[in-house]
């Protein structure tokens, strides 16, 4: 490609992105599928990385997700809330692990804490005194939209912890619509004529975002949670991030039950050939696996790039979805 054909081309990828963005994050109603949107992105990141005079703030490759709404009060996250980079394949994967080997100068087996990547909507939820007392979105990451009432509504969410927990706690997790439930959902909505949602992932985050808590309350969203934010004990936590999802099962907190330590790399290939064999029999949908460096020192020496840890991957599954669109009701098929 020319120069000018390179600029053109990022222009248009760039163009192209902040309008998947605004449609998936803002208005909950994609009009691509996330592969296809996953192509572009990453042809974007390659021409930023080939041409670095294309590098800029204010691309996409450098930003998460999307402007909060300003119908909902603002909430400014306390510890920013980014999104995860993405290996497509082995390879992709083993490169990771090896840059994490050689940024932490170990070539000694690193233990990985691996997760199902739920296919959700990310939210904070904090904790003041064991009460629920907030629940905010992702929104771009540094700001999120205040859903405080709606989060209260998810059934299996406590709106009390118990045991000895932290005064002061934040909690990273996703909210989702596990499957049955969504197909439910959707059944019903079509017989009364209301509307449908191309997907679970749409139904939980269209859902969270409801002005109305009551409409929310009757949506079958469920939560786990996947991460700490501010805690007020530090010196309480665990140094393993496994072992901390553990501190937050004790405190009343769900977890997947999908969860599993290893002790190197070997052993994250292993769990994701085992979790795509059974994905389809998971009550919930997920678009790949969570690998995360186990021990919470190597992460803050690993730190962060712009939008993502550098101490985790999301390894996505082949992707399953082409999105048709049926007598106005979309489904991913
Ligand atoms: P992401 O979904 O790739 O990864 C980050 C998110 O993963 C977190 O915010 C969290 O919500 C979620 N997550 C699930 N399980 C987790 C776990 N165990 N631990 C940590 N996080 C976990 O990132 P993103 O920035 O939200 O979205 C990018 C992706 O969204 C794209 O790759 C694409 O698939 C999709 N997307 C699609 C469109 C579209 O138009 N189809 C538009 C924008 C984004």
């Amino acid at each position: 490609m020319t120069d000018s054909a390179v600029v053109k081309r990022a222009q248009e990828l760039r163009a192209l992105i902040t309008q998947y963005n605004r449609e998936y994050y803002e208005l909950d109603e994609p009009t691509v599928p996330d592969a296809e949107y996953d192509r572009l992105f990453r042809e974007l990141q390659q021409l930023e990385s080939d041409y670095p005079e294309l590098k800029s703030a204010h691309s996409p490759t450098q930003k998460v997700g999307s402007q909060p709404l300003s119908a909902f009060t603002q909430v400014a996250h306390e510890m920013p809330m980014l999104s995860l980079d993405n290996a497509f394949d082995s390879d992709e994967f083993t490169a990771f692990a090896k840059r994490v080997n050689e940024r932490l100068d170990s070539a000694a087996a690193i233990a990985y804490c691996c997760e199902p990547k739920l296919d959700g909507a990310a939210v904070s939820v904090l904790y003041e005194e064991g009460k629920l007392v907030r629940g905010a979105t992702r929104g771009d990451g540094q700001t999120g939209e205040d859903i405080t009432a709606n989060v209260r509504t998810i059934r299996n969410l406590p709106l009390q912890l118990q045991g000895d927990y932290p005064q002061r706690l934040e909690v990273r997790g996703e909210v989702f619509m596990p499957v049955q439930a969504f197909s439910e959902y959707n059944e019903k909505a079509l017989a009364r004529g209301e509307k449908t949602f191309a997907n679970p992932r749409n139904a939980a985050a269209g859902s969270l975002r409801q002005l109305d808590s009551r409409i929310t309350a009757q949506r079958p969203l469920h939560f786990y949670a996947y991460s700490m934010g501010v805690v007020s004990e530090e010196t309480t936590l665990a140094n393993s991030h496994y072992q901390r999802l553990q501190q937050l099962a004790e405190w009343g907190l769900p977890i997947s039950g999908e969860v599993k330590q290893v002790s190197d790399a070997q052993g994250c290939e292993a769990y994701y050939n085992e979790i795509l064999n059974r994905r389809e029999q998971l009550r919930y949908e997920i678009d790949g696996i969570v690998l995360k460096v186990d021990s919470i020192q190597h992460q803050q020496d690993l730190g962060f790039v712009s939008r993502a840890p550098r101490w985790a991957i999301a390894w996505k599954f082949p992707a399953q979805e082409e999105m048709t669109v049926l007598k106005g009701v979309d489904f991913q098929v």
